[in-house]
């Protein structure tokens, strides 16, 4: 496995294996790899030649009270666990090599990214937007793998990708949870025991309304029920909302294909989850 700090020499060794008609996947993370991350990094070792993984936690995606700096980080085994994994290459730049002068030039996805995360972090998803567009031009990949866990993430990169014409496969993965059915997420390390066991009932309360739309129940109250038993349970909803599953728009009801996507905070801890639900 290859390990690379910079850009000029990561992009010098893809030149060279393109040339020899390699396809490239890319697989672009903020690192505290866990299996969700993993299943990524296997549907890539699947389908594509070299299969390049970023770590980098992006400053420009965060707000001013996020949680940049206490981000949980561990380099050395994310390296391991990526080794075992069989991949080629990982792509760990600094702040500085990414973003060496001031960035004045940035990547929007007008009105989707305005929309649920879009209204509670303003700037997220043009940071993600942005550095997605770096690190699409730096590797340059046949394919990019992103986790429907970040399902509005999802929806914003497939119309970027669209919109201005990257000649790249967006490849979707579904959501890995743990034993316990809580979605994997490298935040869920800030979680104490206690809050772990409030953060559960966002799984049970999402598991629990597609079971009401897989019976046909598509009645919108259906939310209203959901969003007053995760209150009580102390949870505090950012959203709990049904869209459209290719546009993100709002549903006045829960009619199949719909996507159900909820962010709440369990203490200081900001925790999204979704279910999507196929015509
Ligand atoms: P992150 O490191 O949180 O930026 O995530 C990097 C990629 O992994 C994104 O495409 C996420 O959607 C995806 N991902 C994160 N958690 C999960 C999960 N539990 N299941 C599937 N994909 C995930």
């Amino acid at each position: 496995m290859r390990v690379f700090f910079d850009k000029k020499s990561l992009r010098k060794f893809l030149e060279e294996n393109r040339s020899l008609g390699k396809t490239v996947s890319l697989v672009p993370t903020m690192g505290f790899l866990h299996k969700g991350h993993i299943s990524l990094v296997r549907r890539a070792r699947g389908m594509s030649s070299i299969v390049v993984v970023s770590i980098f936690v992006n400053p420009i995606q965060f707000g001013p009270n996020e949680d940049l700096d206490r981000y949980p980080r561990d380099l050395g085994s994310d390296l391991r666990l990526l080794d075992k994994e069989g991949v080629d290459v990982v792509f760990c730049p600094t702040v500085e090599e990414m973003y060496p002068e001031e960035q004045l030039c940035f990547v929007e996805v007008k009105e989707l990214q305005d929309r649920l995360c879009g209204l509670f972090r303003p700037g997220h998803f043009r940071g993600v937007c942005t550095v997605v567009t770096k690190l699409f031009n730096i590797v340059q990949p046949d394919f990019a793998h992103f986790g429907e866990k970040d399902y509005q993430q999802l929806v914003i990169l497939r119309k970027m990708v669209k919109d201005l014409d990257f000649p790249i496969k967006i490849v979707p993965s579904p959501i890995v949870r743990d034993a316990d059915n809580l979605a994997l997420s490298s935040r869920n390390s800030y979680l104490t025991a206690d809050e772990r066991k409030i953060a559960l009932n966002i799984s049970k309360e999402l598991f629990w309304i597609k079971e009401k739309i897989e019976e046909g129940n598509y009645d919108i109250k259906i939310l209203e029920e959901s969003r007053g038993r995760l209150q009580e349970k102390g949870i505090k909803l950012d959203y709990l909302k049904a869209v459209s599953t290719d546009n993100l728009e709002e549903k006045t009801d829960l009619a199949p294909p719909v996507a159900v996507l909820l962010a709440g905070w369990v203490g200081k801890v900001r925790l999204i989850d979704n279910i999507i639900v196929e015509s």
